[in-house]
């Protein structure tokens, strides 16, 4: 069984992150959708444009400076 990269909790089926992040990361993907149809933004900029977001929940932050190093461990890489 995986655990959550994030918070250590168990991931949940099919997923990579505990049940927490998981739903935090759909809402972080979904609204970049929505975005991107809106104003065309890359997906770097989005998260960090995020991450500056003072009312954003805390699973989302987390989840969001979790993408955000991920990016640049594969730009790295
Ligand atoms: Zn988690």
């Amino acid at each position: 069984m995986s655990e959550c990269p994030i918070c250590k909790r168990k991931a949940v089926r099919d997923g990579s992150f505990c049940e927490y992040h998981e739903l935090a990361s759909d809402n972080v993907h979904s609204a970049f959708e929505t975005w991107n149809v809106a104003i065309p933004i890359k997906w770097e900029t989005y998260l960090l444009q995020l991450v500056d977001e003072e009312n954003l929940g805390k699973f989302a932050r987390e989840i969001v400076e979790y993408l955000i190093q991920q990016d640049d461990s594969s730009k790295s890489a």
